[in-house]
């Protein structure tokens, strides 16, 4: 979410005659988009600021601007701590950047906007695909009434709100004619999506809706919140042929007693209902998922079920965190905290068993024929392409870019930790299309 507000911060600023550059030395602006969801992103974001502050020392003509979930949080407290910042733009004012980088142009001193809107201008805002884009985002909702204990994002973002389907279609039939193939859908918790909206909308039928739109052809979603996750939108992955079978549904924690405290309102025997509802229709799913360890009064009976929840589904992937406390939420004022050592010594065990599983998944693939759609050259470049399988795995083969935004059959040969080796085939079974 936070590199799709990037985006259209971007595509405001190029309206205004700005043009992104790869080289601070040569930026008349640097706009800072933060992240406060855990500690160190919130340090990372600290400190990135200071070295673009002391930079700014030699350069007093250029600006420097801070936006996200940090800008939200410590509104006009930035300019105290940070006294060469320009400007603060909250988390519903993305459309102000550029009246704020005009403010300051016009010797204004420290504008900053982090009132809450009765609608977010992220979903208001339409930015038009770059030349050669393949796949986009899509913001269809903001915000969350969900208050996980040890989450800041109700604070920093707002109620939840839904967008119109509507001005959905029209962004999505607009990248369409511009050439997209794929659409990702953003939101704090896109299966609550439509809560709100007075028309008769929920997330599985703006699945449908867009299921219908001429010339997309994969469509992926994220995030979602296993609580909502309904019938309707476990059969929505065999009913619409371009919804890709791929999902990440954090699971946060093992232990029903950790959970409750989280408020993530289920249990893990629900967690893993689902996900046996969703194997049944889709038995190829990808599947990746978020933990948190060493959540405030978790003990090792409690992580060894977060361990043992891990066995049981065995991820494609899954994103992994130590807990820190976010100031202002439920747990953060919960008792229990765990040692940082201890922390460490959970993490590090977790991470090394699901490199494994992830390596088994990649490593199963092999011998497989894929649909990819081709994104671009590779890492490495030319002679080689990279693309993504319908169940979201990066694979590299040898290709040219006369195969950008096609989709075609790619015999994997090799599976690694973080990604596939193949050779394209002409016209093979696909013997997994996850
Ligand atoms: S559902 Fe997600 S965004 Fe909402 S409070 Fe929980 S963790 Fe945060």
């Amino acid at each position: 979410m936070n590199v799709r507000d990037s985006e259209l911060a971007a595509g405001l600023l190029e309206k205004e005659g700005y043009r992104l550059t790869g080289n601070p030395a040569e930026a008349d602006l640097v706009l800072v988009n933060t992240c406060t969801v855990r500690e160190k992103a919130e340090q990372k974001a600290h400190s990135f600021i200071g070295r673009v502050g002391k930079f700014k020392a030699k350069r007093p003509g250029l600006i420097l601007g801070v936006m996200g979930c940090l800008a939200q949080q410590w509104g006009r407290e930035f300019f105290k701590r940070s006294p060469y910042i320009d400007f603060v733009c909250g988390t519903h004012a993305l459309d102000r950047i550029p009246d704020m980088a005009r403010e300051v142009r016009a010797g204004k001193k420290h504008p900053a906007d982090t009132a809450f809107r009765d609608y977010p201008a992220s979903l208001a805002v339409h930015s038009p695909p770059h030349p050669g884009e393949i796949a986009s985002y899509v913001n269809i909702m903001q915000g969350c009434d969900n208050f996980c204990a040890y989450c800041i994002v109700p604070y920093v973002r707002g109620r939840e709100r839904s967008r119109p389907s509507d001005d959905i279609i029209d962004e999505v039939d607009r990248l369409a004619e511009a050439g997209v193939k794929e659409v990702t859908l953003l939101g704090q918790n896109v299966n609550s999506y439509g809560t709100g909206l007075e028309e008769d909308i929920n997330f599985p039928l703006l699945l449908k809706r867009l299921g219908a739109v001429q010339g997309i052809e994969r469509i992926r979603f994220t995030t979602s919140h296993p609580k909502d996750i309904s019938e309707a939108l476990m059969d929505a992955f065999l009913e619409i042929d371009s919804l890709c079978g791929y999902l990440h549904l954090p699971f946060q924690a093992g232990s029903n007693r950790v959970l409750k405290r989280m408020n993530r309102g289920y249990t893990a025997e629900e967690y893993l209902g689902k996900i046996n509802g969703l194997r049944s229709r889709v038995p190829s799913l990808g599947l990746s998922t978020d933990i948190i360890v060493g959540f405030p009064g978790e003990s090792g009976e409690d992580f060894q079920k977060t361990i043992d929840l891990i066995e049981k589904v065995r991820f494609d992937n899954a994103f992994s965190f130590k807990y820190s406390d976010r100031p202002g939420t439920a747990a953060a004022g919960y008792d229990g905290k765990v040692d940082e050592i201890e922390k460490s010594r959970r993490l590090t065990y977790l991470q090394k068993l699901q490199a494994g599983y992830t390596l088994e998944k990649n490593k199963a693939l092999e011998g497989t024929v894929q649909e990819v759609l081709v994104e671009g050259p590779s890492k490495g470049g030319f002679p080689n392409v990279t693309g993504r399988t319908r169940g979201n795995k990066v694979v590299n083969f040898q290709g040219d870019a006369a195969l950008f935004g096609k989709t075609v059959l790619v015999k994997i040969t090799h599976g690694f930790a973080h990604s596939l080796r193949g050779e394209m085939v002409q016209g093979g079974d696909v013997e997994s299309c996850s």
